[in-house]
């Protein structure tokens, strides 16, 4: 008998492993409290990840296949993976052990140590999903300076030749980049796809009863997370009959009323593997030939978010970990305020994003890169503090992929192997991409007094703080200059206003 371990991020029913059932072969699945505690998860993530493993593995067995499932609450359930799966091989006198390399470095490091200690063959498969190999971009990068995600993703547009005409990439240009920096003015804005919560409903009962410390809020009527195969492919079609058309354009917009705007919310799908990179790709492809409203700066900022950033920022990675995640280049050491897990503050674009990551375990790209991340790196909090709030509060954060968004493009931790300059910004930004500031209490405008918006104090305060760590930048002459130019005076107050935001965050 051969034991084949799941993961609850490994839920891709295309693998070879799948294509017909073998009464020599076991597949074993876990809930764990390792899981469930090696972080403080938001409970619509934890309920999202438990649908989804379930669902999994009642398909497996109907479709023939033998499968041994632990649930949360079950007495049998050590919640430790190496003694799960030595009692599992021990009551099957199983002669083999097979699992699909795990996408993160603690797993993958917990699996081997395991192997070794288990006196059966081990067998290891990748796990059929992502469309470059783990290895594969460190070895573009060898031997060049800086790793530019858009060369990367020329060579992937190449490779798969998505977007393609011979040779060249479709309409002459790589990237619309340009096209994709629109506000959003207000209108009609489709809903988003609503699965059918039944499941999870019943799971966020037992996550109750179980004890589980958990984040957020969980609403049955307003969980959006795509719990099977069959409802990913639905919220994908939604997306791509629905949104697409915009989705380019509205890309970095935010909204007080609008939490989705025209995003797909298919991350958690993707990231558990019930739906794969070149499925989705493939199917917005098709929509932008059918549909002439979709035109190519929406598609190509599209598929340059799957088969560009997604999959570099998995390369990147394997190619840093694991000196990567104790990185802290810009030297920063503070804690993160409170507010973070209550929404509770004055300033108007932090309580909306937190409050929308509270209530849904999501937020869009934009509010977690220069909302809650730009904040943060404002305030200098230490990067483990803001890579242990990503990590848990989003429905879709696994650590390959929260990790270098986190640390390296929203903290800058990396000192810029991931981005050329820190994503810091004054409350100018906030007002050009946003309607948040028309209803906050603090003057967008001002950076000294009372009022002032905390984020041009603790901007040009963070400027001045991190010239030793900054000066070689090139990208940061034009603001340096800019700091260069404010009166002594006013930059005492300026700094004078930021180091007291910095001690109490949550009063402001
Ligand atoms: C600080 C920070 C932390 C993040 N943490 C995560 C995380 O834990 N898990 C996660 O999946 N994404 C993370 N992202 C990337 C991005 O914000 C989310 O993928 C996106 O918001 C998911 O929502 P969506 O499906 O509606 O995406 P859309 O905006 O509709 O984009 C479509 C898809 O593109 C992919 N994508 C877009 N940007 C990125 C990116 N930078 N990295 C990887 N994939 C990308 C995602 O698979 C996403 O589903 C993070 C970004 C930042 C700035
Ligand atoms: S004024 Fe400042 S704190 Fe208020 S919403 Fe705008 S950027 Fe945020």
């Amino acid at each position: 008998m051969e034991v084949r371990l799941i993961l609850g991020d490994q839920l891709n029913e295309n693998h070879t492993w799948f294509i017909e059932p073998n009464n020599k072969v076991c597949y074993v699945m876990f809930e764990m409290r390792q899981e469930t505690d090696y972080v403080k998860h938001h409970v619509q993530k934890v309920v999202a990840f438990f649908a989804a493993m379930r669902t999994f593995a009642q398909k497996l067995e109907k479709d023939g296949h033998t499968v041994i499932y632990y649930t949360i609450d079950d007495p049998k359930n050590t919640h430790n993976l190496e003694k799960n799966i030595k009692k599992v091989t021990q009551l099957l006198s199983a002669t083999s052990f097979a699992y699909q390399l795990p996408d993160e470095f603690r797993l993958d490091e917990q699996l081997k140590k395991l192997s070794h200690s288990l006196n059966i063959a081990i067998k290891t498969y990748d796990t059929e999903h992502f469309l470059t190999t783990r290895n594969e971009l460190a070895e573009f990068y060898k031997g060049k300076k800086a790793l530019v995600m858009e060369f990367f993703y020329r060579y992937m547009r190449k490779k798969h030749q998505y977007l393609m005409v011979d040779g060249q990439p479709e309409g002459g240009s790589w990237n619309y980049d340009k096209f994709n920096r629109n506000t959003w003015k207000g209108g009609v804005i489709p809903p988003p796809y609503q699965p059918d919560a039944t499941l999870s409903q019943e799971i966020y009962n037992q996550v109750v009863e179980t004890k589980i410390d958990t984040i957020g809020t969980f609403d049955a009527t307003s969980f959006l997370f795509a719990v099977s195969r069959d409802q990913s492919l639905q919220q994908l079609n939604y997306f791509c009959e629905h949104l697409l058309q915009d989705f380019g354009t509205y890309q970095d917009a935010m909204h007080q009323e609008e939490t989705n705007l025209f995003h797909a919310r298919i991350s958690f799908s993707l990231n558990v593997k019930l739906i794969s990179p070149n499925e989705v790709i493939e199917r917005a492809i098709e929509s932008y030939r059918k549909d002439d409203a979709i035109n190519l700066s929406q598609i190509e900022g599209f598929v340059r978010q799957i088969l560009g950033w997604r999959e570099y920022i998995r390369g990147l990675y394997w190619k840093e970990m694991p000196q990567y995640k104790q990185k802290n280049e810009l030297n920063n050491y503070g804690k993160l305020p409170n507010f973070y897990w209550t929404g509770n503050t004055k300033m108007n674009c932090l309580k909306t994003s937190i409050k929308n990551s509270l209530d849904n375990a999501y937020a869009h790209h934009i509010q977690r890169l220069m909302i809650t991340g730009n904040f943060a790196l404002l305030l200098q909090t230490h990067p483990d503090e803001v890579d242990a709030w990503y990590l848990g509060i989003y429905g879709d954060a696994v650590e390959w992929v929260q990790l270098p968004n986190t640390r390296g493009m929203s903290q800058y931790a990396d000192g810029g192997i991931l981005a050329t300059k820190p994503y810091v910004s004054s409350g100018s930004y906030v007002n050009k991409m946003s309607n948040y500031c028309t209803q906050c209490s603090y003057d967008k405008k001002r950076r000294t007094g009372e009022n002032a918006c905390p984020f041009n104090s603790l901007y040009w305060n963070f400027l001045d703080d991190k010239r030793a760590e900054l000066k070689g930048n090139n990208r940061m002459g034009m603001m340096y200059n800019l700091l260069g130019k404010i009166d002594p005076e006013e930059l005492a107050q300026i700094k004078a206003r930021a180091y007291k935001i910095m001690e109490n965050p949550d009063a402001f």
